[in-house]
């Protein structure tokens, strides 16, 4: 985009921005509080088999990957050692120790190894291990070690929130494209302090660009549930059209809310196919827009999955008042 393009309403840009951004995360685990999805990934040792040595060494992951791994995998399953060779995994390098419990840090305890506490996202990570032991009796106190400075906070990302830059940008691209789908974007819009004619040029410009990346292929989005078959924006599970409104109300100052807002339920960012180690599902045309509620029925198990467990609910319902009228 050459042009300058008139801004967003700053809920609606943020929104939006937050899309690129991983979940958050406290200081009890290894993983990076609200970090870009192109981040350092970390990939669990036990799902190793997910990822073909092809997939590790090249730049697949833009920031590289550290692989996390129990001490007891590590010193007691002979499998290990081989599985590492064939993955070109080495402790030290793209590989670390990762102490969650007391019972692994008295029995592997990493100094007596001579082990080094790993500090650093970027490969070679120049550390073995990371211990977030926590408390479980009155007098012991948590090993918090790695990864734990107010610079370097987490070791990674979780590997299934793992998008490219470039995919987290058509991903903004995609997403805002589906705002101005919204049956009402214009009128909310305005309302929100664009002009008519910032929201024709920002409308042309999006439109333009998704054309172009191959973003906006709506029959693909009717499809997909993403939108219905007058082109607004839909939420994926329950299919009601989407009130671009809901994009623009702080629900985290929700006392204020007016009579009309509180007929809108908060939307979320919407997985058709969930997040899931092994896959790359942050992507085009597997984003959508849908209320908070609806979504938290599918997260675990993406969109399709819930309607067959929802039909079955229904059709179990069925038969169950009928053999109780009989
Ligand atoms: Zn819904």
């Amino acid at each position: 985009m050459a042009k300058r393009l008139p801004k967003l309403p700053p809920l609606l840009q943020s929104k939006i921005y937050k899309t690129g951004q991983t979940r958050s995360a406290n200081d009890d685990v290894i993983f990076q509080n609200r970090a870009n999805r192109n981040g350092t990934v970390l990939i669990p040792f036990d799902s190793i088999d997910l990822f073909d040595v092809s997939v590790l060494t090249s730049q697949k992951f833009e920031s590289g990957f550290i692989v996390v791994i129990s001490p007891e995998d590590y010193y007691s399953n002979p499998d290990v050692q081989i599985i590492m060779k064939t993955k070109k995994l080495k402790l030290g390098v793209n590989a670390i120790l990762h102490y969650e419990n007391r019972a692994q840090w008295n029995e592997f305890n990493p100094y007596k190894n001579k082990l080094s506490v790993a500090e650093k996202r970027t490969t070679p990570i120049d550390g073995h291990f990371v211990a977030r032991i926590l408390p479980t009796a009155k007098d012991e106190e948590k090993i918090i070690l790695g990864f734990n400075t107010s610079s370097c906070k987490g070791a990674g990302i979780r590997v299934a929130e793992y998008a490219s830059l470039h995919t987290i940008k058509s991903c903004h691209l995609q997403l805002e494209y589906l705002f101005w789908l919204c049956h009402d974007s214009k009128e909310v819009a305005l309302n929100a302090g664009m002009t008519e004619s910032e929201i024709e040029n920002r409308m042309t410009a999006i439109t333009a660009s998704c054309n172009n990346q191959k973003l906006s292929n709506n029959d693909r989005l009717y499809k997909t549930r993403i939108i219905d078959n007058a082109k607004n924006t839909i939420c994926p599970l329950c299919l009601k059209k989407l009130s671009a409104e809901a994009f623009l109300i702080n629900f985290f100052e929700s006392s204020e809310k007016s009579d009309s807002e509180k007929d809108i339920s908060q939307i979320n960012l919407f997985y058709i196919n969930q997040l899931k180690t092994g896959e790359f599902n942050h992507s085009p045309y597997n984003l959508a827009w849908g209320h908070q509620n609806c979504n938290m029925i599918c997260k675990e198990t993406g969109v399709i999955e819930t309607i067959k467990w929802m039909k079955e609910v229904v059709v179990n319902t069925i038969i169950f008042n009928k053999d109780s009228s009989n």
